[in-house]
């Protein structure tokens, strides 16, 4: 099998896939969950609640606030203790509902069953409404609202849709174990996301380091115009500028979209919650979250309730090993420290990682060498050592011409830099400030 890859930087880390392999597990509902109404990209969610209500398992707690928002349903039954700010992960206190769960009440609309359901017969509109309603966002992290991407631009055109199963991230399984534990709800959902975009052509894009998730997703969608294509193992192919181009040679211009050049790019995960949504009338209440580390007795991948705390899957995994020295939300490369595990999953935790002393001690800091390596690895042809510069003397104005917003966080300049140079933090730091830029810019 020919395998292809993105042309420009990259990075290749070490593998520890330490979950893989291993059965999703499905944990029972927690004691108490905490549901933030903004799991998204875009405005909140608002409220529909009340404390002291009793809720269902699948029922609207919070409705989408705006074009760009989600639905948020409960993820268990059971009694509204709050609605108030807890603490997320972003280290904010954020709006949320807190639930006391009582039982295990669905409501009667959705389909528990594990029946395969197929052949939609439903037009695209429809698709599109319950996935609206359903609150599904891109699993992968990026949660930016399905129903949003469905929606083609005018003058804009959709030719392909790409299914994004790389998972780069030396670290994560989750969607490695969907693909070989759920690959014909997957394939259902690939082919209800194709209608909801209009389009005829759907390629699968994997890397080489799950050739069992090849394999399995080559055999269902045998006879179908859905298309598996096997990737070299390179990161951060999972970005979707980096997959669009390893998979269509098609240059995303700067500050574009996939769409600009005729492809849309769902996650996995999304196109498993799209099935169960359009198929199973199932709002998106749970989502499989890898937990792993070197030090940790069982790393694995659990099927778990939005607003689970992440202790409740430390706990599960074998418990906090003793030198654990940081917790991550995701991966190695692009994820961020919890600063508590007493903080809910949501719709985006694709991963949590633990980190003992050894591995979290960061190297000595030294002076920039000029080796040009950060340049080299950036997948998105930017000058890191520059950014780096132009932030840590504050310098924000200078690096937006300097394509600073351009930057996919990847983290592969500080991951390849001999001075450990701390490149990417100040870069997220410069992007916020140039954010904030642009916006005062468009309020005068
Ligand atoms: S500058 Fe941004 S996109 Fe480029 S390597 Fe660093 S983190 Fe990745
Ligand atoms: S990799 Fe590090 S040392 Fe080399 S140019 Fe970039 S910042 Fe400087």
């Amino acid at each position: 099998m020919s395998l292809r890859t993105f042309s420009r930087g990259g990075v290749h880390p070490p593998e520890h896939k330490l979950s893989a392999g291993n059965k999703i597990k499905e944990l029972p509902p927690p004691e108490i969950v905490v549901i933030p109404v903004s799991q998204h990209l875009g405005a909140p969610a608002k409220v529909l609640v009340n404390r002291g209500e009793q809720v269902k398992v699948g029922q609207l707690i919070a409705e989408s606030g705006g074009f760009v928002s989600t639905n948020i349903h409960s993820s268990v039954s059971g009694k509204v203790l709050k609605v108030d700010e807890f603490m997320d992960s972003s280290g904010y206190r954020k709006m949320a509902v807190q639930i006391q769960v009582e039982g295990d009440e669905w409501l009667e609309t959705i389909d528990r069953s594990d029946d395969l359901v197929r052949n939609s017969v439903l037009p695209a509109e429809d698709i599109r409404k319950k996935i609206l309603e359903a609150g599904i966002v891109g699993l992968g992290g990026a949660t930016f609202p399905t129903h949003v991407k469905l929606m083609v631009p005018q003058g804009k055109t959709a030719e392909y849709l790409i299914i994004n199963g790389v998972e780069c991230e030396p670290y994560l399984t989750a969607d490695h174990s969907l693909m070989l534990e759920r690959s014909e709800e997957l394939f259902s959902g690939i082919q209800l996301l194709m209608k909801g975009l209009g389009v005829e052509k759907a390629i699968i894009g994997i890397e080489n380091n799950k050739p069992d998730a090849i394999e399995k997703m080559k055999k269902v969608v045998e006879g179908s115009r859905i298309r598996v294509q096997g990737l070299k193992v390179k990161y951060p192919q999972g970005g979707e500028k980096q997959l669009v181009q390893a998979l269509l040679k098609r240059e995303v211009p700067s500050g574009g979209l996939p769409i600009d050049v005729g492809v849309v790019v769902f996650n996995v995960g999304t196109a498993l919650a799209v099935y169960e949504a359009v198929m199973k009338n199932r709002p998106l209440i749970d989502r499989v979250v890898t937990v792993t580390g070197k030090s940790l007795k069982k790393p694995s991948n659990f099927l778990v309730r939005i607003g689970t705390p992440v202790s409740v899957l430390v706990k599960e995994a074998g418990g906090l090993p003793e030198h654990t020295a940081k917790v991550i939300n995701g991966g190695p490369m692009m994820g961020k420290a919890f600063s508590t595990l007493d903080i809910p999953v949501v719709k985006g935790s694709s991963g949590i990682l633990l980190i003992d002393e050894q591995e979290a001690r960061r190297k000595e800091v030294k002076p920039c060498i000029r080796c040009t390596k950060c340049l080299s690895v950036c997948p998105m042809g930017l000058e890191p050592y520059l950014l780096m510069n132009l932030s840590e003397k504050s310098l924000f104005e200078r690096m937006e011409p300097e394509k600073v917003l351009d930057c996919i966080e990847c983290g592969s300049c500080s991951y390849t830099c001999p001075s450990s140079r701390p490149l990417l933090d100040y870069i997220r730091l410069g992007k916020a400030e140039v954010g904030k830029i642009k916006r005062a810019r468009k309020a005068v």
